[in-house]
């Protein structure tokens, strides 16, 4: 068993977006498998057809792309185990659930829905099981001509695992420990449906794991219920040996911390909680992604990482290698982990100081595009060097930068007010002829000459620089003044200043 190749699998059901607690145990499960040399499956669980909703295997496969997590094999990149979608599996589980009948690990019932309801109605608590079995219609308690006459006519029928009472159950769980728990709580769970021909989720997913020697069951603390009828379905079938381990990761909860992390609370709060943006085919209503609200996905990455497990210290700048070398499922919380927004709008305004201006550029280009503005990327390039600080998100640069692009139409009126003084005109005059006569424009040159001449001239050099601050600006904002002249450039600048001249005289 330790020497066993790792393998895990992320098996989502297309049932409609991908939540951001899904994201994060597909991350989990990468991580776990990249650090161990191993695989990672992508299995789709697409036999509830009642559930299914176009376009969400789609959207699911490019959230990953979108994020950069790698899928070894399944669903779109092949592998030696398929088919991987569960529904294409029919006749695989047809063998299996053949083997629990035979074996008298599972049983046929007919009860039809309105029976159940009156069974229900009849008896406190009903739970299909040991206790009440008999009393129902199946192949326990009627006899085998009848079953066989019933299902020769087409009657519709479930195959059911009959859990024996009295049974201790282990649960061994990575991050939770080990927990037994007596069978007899079990009810004898539907694996199989004879009108559609498909395996319930219980049987479908153990028979894959098993199967595609799935080696760690990494999963959502919404699963744990039933994993003591997993470990009973690996003994009926005799693969205890091969029995996945499982890691089932706590909760996300609100950013309040209390309750479970729900859309409405991404609505309430205006964050996403889906990795992309998300068209209801029904409703037509638009649910918002984080590729759409424009983070970037290392960002994203590192937050989800941080979201129920920490590397033993406060390190929290960690990229995706750094992560694959330090996460360990050991380390992860069995408490739930609050859904701290504003941290990862933090990490993405760190993600943005931390990757190259140019990438940076690259981002920024298109948005400058729309708003009409033609820029070489070298330009904006360096623009985004002493810009990318103040923001945190790239769309946010345009209006920290656009006095870059486009000459004041306006000056702001209480910084005239404040910086304007009567003799601002002349002095700007003066500076412009200066800074026309340069014939070295560099940043540095700029602010030699120009601080040599405030003091000969014994002018202040806040007065100056703010008075020079509004001819390129139109405002009070910006970086450093030679900053803005030097990208500007003379001819740039020298326009500026006489306009500027010109309108507030
Ligand atoms: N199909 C289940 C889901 O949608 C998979 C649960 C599991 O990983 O076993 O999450």
């Amino acid at each position: 068993m330790n020497n066993r190749r790792v393998r895990v699998r992320f098996a989502p059901s297309p049932t409609g977006p991908l939540h951001i607690g899904g994201v994060r145990t597909a991350l989990y499960n990468y991580l776990f498998a990249k650090q161990h040399g191993g695989d990672l499956i992508f299995r789709l669980e697409d036999t509830d057809s009642n559930r299914f909703v176009e376009g969400a295997e789609e959207y699911i496969l490019e959230s990953f792309k979108w994020l950069g997590i790698k899928f070894d094999e399944g669903v779109s990149f092949g592998g030696e185990y398929g088919p991987y979608r569960q529904s294409e599996r029919r006749d695989i589980y047809k063998k299996y659930v053949k083997i629990l009948l035979d074996s008298g690990k599972a049983y046929i019932a007919f009860d039809t829905p309105e029976e159940l309801d009156k069974k229900r109605a009849e008896i406190e608590n009903f739970q299909y099981d040991a206790s009440t079995r008999l009393m129902m219609r199946n192949s326990l308690s009627m006899p085998a001509e009848e079953v066989q006459a019933l299902i020769e006519s087409g009657h519709k029928y479930v195959v059911r695992f009959k859990i024996e009472p009295g049974e201790k159950v282990l649960v061994n769980d990575i991050i939770r420990g080990a927990v037994t728990i007596d069978s007899s709580i079990l009810d004898d769970k539907v694996l199989y449906k004879s009108a559609d021909e498909l395996p319930t989720y219980h049987l479908a997913n153990i028979v894959d794991d098993h199967l595609m020697e799935v080696s760690h069951v990494i999963r959502g603390e919404e699963w744990l219920p039933s994993a003591p009828l997993h470990v009973l379905l690996y003994r009926a079938f005799g693969w205890e040996d091969t029995m996945p381990q499982f890691a089932h990761l706590s909760l996300l909860l609100k950013p309040e911390g209390n309750g479970k992390l729900s859309k409405r609370d991404g609505d309430r709060l205006g964050f996403p909680v889906f990795p992309l943006e998300w068209k209801d085919p029904a409703t037509g209503a638009i649910s918002s992604g984080y590729r759409e609200a424009d983070y970037l996905p290392e960002a994203v990455i590192n937050f989800l990482a941080l979201l129920g497990w920490n590397p033993g210290d406060d390190t929290e700048m960690m990229d995706i290698e750094e992560l694959i070398r330090k996460f360990d499922l050991t380390h992860c919380s069995k408490a739930g982990a609050r859904f701290d927004y504003k941290k990862m709008i933090w990490f993405n305004h760190e993600y943005i100081i931390k990757k190259d201006d140019s990438a940076i550029a690259e981002l920024f280009a298109p948005i400058v595009k729309a708003n009409g503005v033609e820029v070489d990327i070298e330009k904006l390039t360096k623009i985004v060097s002493l810009m990318k600080g103040r923001v945190n998100f790239v769309h946010e640069l345009w209006d920290a930068s656009n006095f870059y692009f486009i000459a004041p139409q306006a000056y702001d009126e209480k910084t005239v007010k404040k910086r304007w003084k009567e003799d601002s005109a002349t002095k700007m005059g003066e500076l412009a002829e200066l800074l026309a006569s340069l014939e070295d424009f560099s940043i540095e040159n700029q602010e030699a000459r120009v601080k040599e001449w405030i003091e000969s001239k014994g002018y202040s050099l806040g007065e100056i620089m703010n008075a020079f601050r509004l001819t390129l600006v139109g405002e009070g904002k910006g970086p450093q003044m030679f900053d803005i002249s030097g990208i500007l450039g003379k001819e740039e600048t020298i326009a500026r200043m006489k306009r500027a001249i010109e309108v507030l005289g």
